[in-house]
């Protein structure tokens, strides 16, 4: 949920010319000279502005993201430091139910297949409010978290669970080493694409996994992004939107080597990758990494024209969204939004939709009433308001949640809501 990564980053300005650096890959240091897709400029996704914010100017950056034509690793550049996105963070892991079981489910498996006991040693890279490490400590498996932002550290600590406030990289791992700790367990999820210095990240990790030890991780795989048009899963926070084919690249480039891997439904659909030391091949390489490279090829994520199509796929996304919205709104329809997701702000900044096309939005959490969606000003409503003003549509912007909300919105049916995906296209669900 939150990266764990030396915050230093190049200036993009050379001050000596004023001119912006050329970019360049962050794993193999390639010129980037392609892009994958430009949503133009967008403000931060968290960024909710109060009523009296609404006059002043907001700072908008590019979302400009390119693909690496030597290793294929897509990526935005580090447009806005890590230090001002996760040192105050307001996403805790434990407000969400499915991810607490999520987080549970894992814990068993894992611990079954590596045999873990009170003597080893489990490591966490951004371990939030420890809602994951609690079920090793449960079985007295020792553990320690390494989490950056330190509201959410504290969290865990009162919890009774070890945290380390720290963004993690190749200094934290040997410190580590110093104080005799050699992971047999290294877990980081959903945080290799926040990393803006993944090849520094990487090298952490091999440095801290003990000689037989292995790492797992989680992360939002690029296949289904291509593949559902999951452009809105683009925001400043994800520095590098992975496939199979290039994270493989990354980990061998630092002596790991994956062996195992699982597909899952989270985030739209993501890989879990397992990881071992090159030279300790005594966990066999499955067959399901086999599989995914057939995957993968079949959908051509070998070849640099594959990317250069998606830039198109999401334009006619955004123009069909927006002829459904107009249509709507000439036919006399109201339309509110159900969530107040990062990803919905990307997706209504690039389609340029404000409240002439929707009304408002509501949201569950509580911090987000009465203040406004960055960029797009669209306001945010408790849920009650869509009971009071009985929309003819509810666009669902957290689409990954769709069951859920539409299941939770079932009274809405009463007076004829119609429910809205909007992507890969339009779908409406009466
Ligand atoms: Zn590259």
């Amino acid at each position: 949920m939150t990266a764990t990564t030396a915050p230093t980053i190049p200036p993009l300005v050379t001050p000596a010319t004023n001119a912006v650096a050329a970019p360049t890959c962050r794993f193999c240091h390639a010129p980037l000279r392609h892009t994958f897709v430009d949503l133009g400029m967008s403000p931060l996704c968290e960024t909710f502005l109060t009523a009296d914010q609404l006059d002043s100017a907001e700072s908008f950056y590019p979302l400009h993201v390119r693909v690496c034509e030597a290793c294929l690793l897509v990526q935005l550049r580090t447009y806005v430091a890590p230090a001002e996105i996760f040192t105050e963070y307001a996403y805790f892991s434990s407000y969400s139910d499915s991810w607490v079981r999520h987080a549970a489910k894992y814990t068993e498996m894992i611990i079954e297949r590596l045999s873990l006991d009170t003597g080893s040693q489990v490591v966490e890279l951004a371990s939030n409010d420890g809602y994951l490490l609690q079920h090793f400590v449960k079985r007295r498996i020792p553990v320690l978290g390494i989490e950056p932002a330190a509201n959410v550290a504290l969290a865990a600590l009162e919890k009774g669970i070890p945290t380390r406030t720290s963004f993690f990289g190749a200094d934290v791992a040997r410190e580590l080493v110093v104080e005799g700790r050699a992971a047999d367990l290294i877990i980081a999820n959903n945080v290799l694409a926040h990393v803006p210095d993944i090849n520094d990240f990487v090298a952490g990790i091999a440095a801290l996994l003990a000689p037989e030890g292995v790492f797992t991780g989680e992360f939002p795989h690029l296949l289904r992004l291509i593949e559902g048009h999951q452009f809105d899963t683009i925001y400043h926070e994800h520095f590098s939107y992975l496939s199979f084919l290039t994270i493989e690249r990354i980990f061998a480039a630092h002596g790991l080597t994956l062996f195992d891997v699982d597909e899952l439904p989270t985030h739209g659909g993501s890989l879990r990758i397992y990881a071992r030391h090159t030279g300790a091949p005594s966990r066999a390489i499955t067959a399901r990494i086999a599989e995914l490279h057939r995957a993968e090829a079949a959908a051509q994520l070998h070849d640099l024209a594959t990317y250069a199509d998606f830039a198109e796929q999401v334009a006619e996304t955004k123009r069909g969204l927006l002829e459904f919205l107009i249509d709507a709104r000439r036919e006399g329809k109201t339309v509110a939004g159900y969530g107040a997701p990062g990803k919905g702000n990307t997706l209504l900044n690039y389609c340029g939709i404000r409240t002439d096309l929707l009304d408002y939005t509501v949201d569950r959490n509580p911090y987000k009433h009465g203040r406004f969606l960055p960029g797009t000003h669209i306001p945010v409503f408790a849920p009650e308001r869509l009971a009071e003003t009985k929309p003819d549509y509810i666009l669902i912007l957290p689409w990954n949640l769709r069951k859920e909300i539409m299941e939770q919105l079932a009274y809405t049916r009463a007076w004829g809501a119609q429910f809205v995906i909007p992507i890969p296209e339009v779908q409406i669900f009466p």
